[in-house]
């Protein structure tokens, strides 16, 4: 008899679409395990009821997101993924294979933020450089701060300290191209706006061509089927949470009045969303994935 053996992973997953005259691509880099204790505001059975309703299965997980854009001038990811780390994510060089874009394709990179789930992918442990031939790292000048402080180091939980490393890490794999900013338009078509409150520079990216505008929020929800309906929700990753709690909810109102298109790094897949006002709080309309690039 022929055995063959049943498949472990799941497949990659990408999602691209047009937005006006560049091509932006969802790109799964897969999950790590977290548990609803580490959420503040609702307690676990009410949470997975939430995501249970949603269509998602227990124990919960965190979707790990970035995003590629071709403008045809640059190819840029917007964050990097966890690279593995912890056995988080890793997927993304599949994902990238399969959306047929090749590491050394990429000749930028933007950070919403400087957390491991978002960093850990664009180096090695040995600290060497997964995308080569970039020549810009674009990182607010506060995020990019607070991870080199010793003093914000030595001030931190132990169990905080190796995030410190990991960040560090990826910087010196990049040194002489990080590029700093506060709030302001970095390139072509694309402006960073600053959604502090999950970290110190915690930055969102608006990308804008022919009258059709996406922000790619970064970490605005980490579980979306329960932060975009209870905007209060905080998660113990955010350095400031009622900050980041602010920053959510300033951010879901002007996307729910203003219409534009959400990215983000926690998405339950990759995608797109529009939000919408429910009540008082929100909820996410996801668009559908198509098989013509639209
Ligand atoms: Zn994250």
């Amino acid at each position: 008899m022929n055995m063959t053996q049943l498949p472990t992973q799941q497949v990659p997953a990408a999602f691209r679409r047009r937005l006006g005259g560049i091509v932006v691509t969802a790109l799964s880099d897969g999950y790590l395990d977290a548990s609803l204790g580490l959420l503040s505001g609702i307690d676990n059975d009410t949470g997975s009821g939430l995501l249970q309703a949603a269509g998602h299965r227990m124990p919960p997980r965190m979707n790990i997101n970035t995003y590629l854009i071709q403008d045809g001038r640059r190819t840029i990811l917007v964050d990097s993924g966890a690279g593995g780390l912890n056995g988080w994510g890793g997927r993304l060089p599949d994902a990238l294979a399969a959306a047929g874009v090749l590491p050394q394709e990429i000749d930028t990179i933007l950070l919403t933020h400087a957390h491991p789930d978002h960093v850990g992918g664009i180096a090695d442990a040995g600290g060497r450089a997964l995308f080569p031939a970039v020549q810009e790292v674009f990182i607010h000048e506060g995020e990019l701060a607070f991870w080199n402080s010793d003093s914000v180091r030595n001030a931190s939980p132990d169990g905080f300290r190796p995030f410190f490393d990991v960040a560090r890490n990826a910087f010196a794999a990049y040194d002489g191209q990080i590029r700093t900013f506060k709030g302001e338009a970095i390139l072509p078509g694309i402006s960073a706006i600053e959604l502090q409150g999950h970290t110190p520079g915690h930055t969102g990216y608006v990308l804008e061509s022919q009258g059709e505008a996406l922000l790619i929020w970064g970490d605005i929800v980490h579980f979306p089927d329960i932060q975009v309906l209870h905007p209060e929700v905080t998660i113990a990753f955010d350095a400031d949470s009622r900050h980041a709690a602010r920053t959510r909810a300033r951010v879901l109102d002007q996307a729910s009045s203003e219409g534009f298109l959400v990215g983000g790094m926690h998405f339950t897949s990759p995608s797109f969303s529009r939000i919408e006002r429910i009540g008082s709080g929100y909820a996410m309309a996801t668009e559908s994935w198509t098989p013509a690039l639209a």
